[in-house]
Order: structure tokens, then C-alpha cells, then sequence
């Protein structure tokens, strides 16, 4: 297959399934993120905010308030050996003891490295620990992440964009980059499915985010723990890795989804950009551990078909 062959293939109608709020590095809220994506004619959107599932509840009221279907997910921080990952998962129990430790660990983690990276920060720019909490949004429930050191510092003036401080200070490489306290990927998807959810792996084939992708290797050894899913159509894969990974779906009877990525105005991602078809939603909710929310009045006929459980 050439590029716009594999570019043709994508869903043109479906759910966003890629998605960040509030509560992590997104800048809108769980109502917006359900509104916009109802504006934009999605069939379903879910939220998934890194190491947490502190917005599931205000989008599921959105959710049934506006009448539009969600998911409800978390994008989990990971590593295998020396290679970033970000495990997406969905439906699973929240209460799950195992998840809910991992989260609450990573999110400590991610506290103490944002204060070793803003002290490393502070002797050369002008930046506190308190500029950066004064730029997260909920509190203890936000996930704190480099996006709210890189607001600080176009706060500050230093730079005029997030992106810009992502290509500036605070990129991976630079000497006041710390890393992440990361479970490994096997634990990731171990939790994920004793929590009884589906987990996809994000981005699998981003050039920017790792010198190393996964190796055929090592997803193999992820689906032998219980890996569900790749996530194909996401803006950072490269073409030329598409139909590897499409492969590599094909030949394990994997799950391809797609997401935009959306972090209202802290990424240039456009809500709705990359989709996952319906049906593949269907396996999704068909394997997941708690309800959807799939509103009974629902006006797009699809989803009467499509939600046997709704
Ligand atoms: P962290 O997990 O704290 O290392 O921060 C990484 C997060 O920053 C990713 O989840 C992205 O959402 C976000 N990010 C990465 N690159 C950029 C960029 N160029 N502009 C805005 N946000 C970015
Ligand atoms: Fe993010
Ligand atoms: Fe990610
Ligand atoms: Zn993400």
C-alpha cells in the first residue's frame, strides 16, 4: 500500500478516542471536551487524561446532560527499557486496587520530578515551583506534567508558546529535562487487564517522542500480557510506519484506533482529526469492565445498532 492508500483507509466517521482535559495537560474541561466534540458531528469521544481518572466523572455528566456518547480512559506513562511508552486504556474499573496504586505512584513521581526540573529551571530563568501550580487547573486531581512548567515559563515571557518551550528548555535531552518514574509497559497492560480494561498502545511509531520505537519484539511481548490495541491513526506515527503497525494488527487480530490527541489550546491537535470506526468501539465496550455512557435518546441511528449494551 502507498501513503494515500493507508491515509484512504482511515475512518472518516467515528470516535475521537484521544483526548486531554483539566485534569491532566488539556486546557479545557471534560464539559467542553463532550460539547466540542458533539459540535463536530463525532459519533463518540472519550476522555483519557495521563495517570488519572479524576475528569471521569464531570464527562460522564456532560456525557448524559448533553446526550453524547463517552468513554471514559486514561493515557498511562510507561517505559520499555529504554523506550517511552504511553498505554492507552479504556473501561476498566477505576477502584481496581493495582491501577489506582500505579496512578497515584506516577503521580507523586511526576510531582517530585517537576520540582527537580523547575529547581534545575529556576537558576537560569525566572520560575518558581508556585508559577507552575498556579498554572494547573484542579489542583491536586491535575496530573502535573512539563505542559505547566512550559506554561509557566511563557508566563514568565521566556517563551510565547508551549510548543516553543518543548522545543526550548524543557525538551527531552536538555540539561534541566528529568525524567518520569515510569511502571514498565508489562506492568501497564498487566494492570489494565486485571482491572478488566482494554489497553491500546498511543502513538506507537512517533519519531519525536523516542530515537527508538518499539521493536516488533517488544509489542509481541506486550500482546503476550494482554495487549489489545494499536493506535494507528494518531497525527505523531509516521507514514512510513502505518502499515507496519497495521500489520503487525492484522497478523495478532489487534484492535486499530485512532485519536486526535486534543489538548484544547496546549496543542495544535484538532479534536476529531484522527477517529476509531464504530465497531471497533463496539469490541471496545464489549470487552470493557463498566458501562459506556451511550444515551438511550440518542439522535444518530448508528448507535442503536452499533450498542447492543446501551
Ligand atoms: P511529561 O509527560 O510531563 O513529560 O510531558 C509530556 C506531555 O507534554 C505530552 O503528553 C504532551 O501532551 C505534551 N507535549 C509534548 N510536546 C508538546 C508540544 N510541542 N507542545 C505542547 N505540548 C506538548
Ligand atoms: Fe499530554
Ligand atoms: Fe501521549
Ligand atoms: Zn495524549
Amino acid at each position: 500500500m502507498t501513503h494515500d492508500e493507508i491515509a484512504n483507509i482511515a475512518p472518516r466517521v467515528g470516535w475521537d478516542l484521544h483526548c486531554h482535559t483539566v485534569f491532566s495537560d488539556g486546557t479545557e474541561t471534560p464539559e467542553t471536551l463532550v460539547k466540542q466534540a458533539k459540535q463536530a458531528g463525532l459519533l463518540g469521544v472519550a476522555i483519557t487524561d495521563h495517570d488519572t481518572t479524576s475528569g471521569w466523572g464531570a464527562a460522564q455528566q456532560s456525557a448524559r446532560r448533553l446526550g453524547f456518547p463517552l468513554l471514559c480512559g486514561t493515557e498511562i506513562t510507561a517505559q520499555f527499557d529504554h523506550v517511552s511508552v504511553h498505554m492507552l486504556a479504556y473501561q476498566y474499573d477505576p477502584n481496581s486496587p493495582r491501577i489506582a496504586r500505579m496512578f497515584a505512584k506516577t503521580r507523586d513521581g511526576r510531582v517530585r520530578r517537576a520540582k527537580a526540573m523547575v529547581r534545575r529551571l529556576s537558576e537560569d530563568f525566572p520560575i518558581t515551583w508556585d508559577d507552575v501550580l498556579a498554572q494547573v487547573k484542579e489542583g491536586s486531581r491535575t496530573t502535573i506534567g512539563r505542559p505547566h512548567i512550559a506554561d509557566a515559563l511563557v508566563r514568565a515571557g521566556v517563551y510565547a508558546t508551549r510548543s516553543e518551550a518543548f522545543s526550548g528548555a524543557i525538551r527531552g535531552g536538555s540539561k534541566y529535562y528529568v525524567p518520569t518514574p515510569s511502571p514498565t509497559a508489562l506492568e501497564a497492560v498487566q494492570a489494565i487487564r486485571e482491572a478488566g480494561g482494554v489497553s491500546v498502545i498511543a502513538h506507537p511509531a512517533d519519531p519525536s517522542r523516542n530515537r527508538m520505537l518499539l521493536s516488533d519484539g517488544q509489542i509481541e511481548a506486550l500482546i503476550d500480557e494482554g495487549l489489545c490495541g494499536l493506535e494507528v491513526w494518531h497525527r505523531g506515527n509516521a507514514p512510513d510506519q502505518r502499515l507496519r503497525l497495521l500489520d503487525i494488527a492484522r497478523s495478532h487480530g489487534l484492535l486499530v484506533t485512532g485519536g486526535s490527541d486534543w489538548h484544547g489550546a496546549g496543542k495544535p491537535n484538532v479534536l476529531g482529526e484522527n477517529l476509531t470506526d464504530a465497531e471497533v468501539v463496539k469490541q471496545i465496550i464489549t470487552r470493557g469492565a463498566i458501562a459506556p455512557v451511550i444515551p438511550q435518546d440518542s439522535d444518530k441511528p448508528a448507535n442503536s445498532a452499533v450498542f447492543p449494551r446501551a
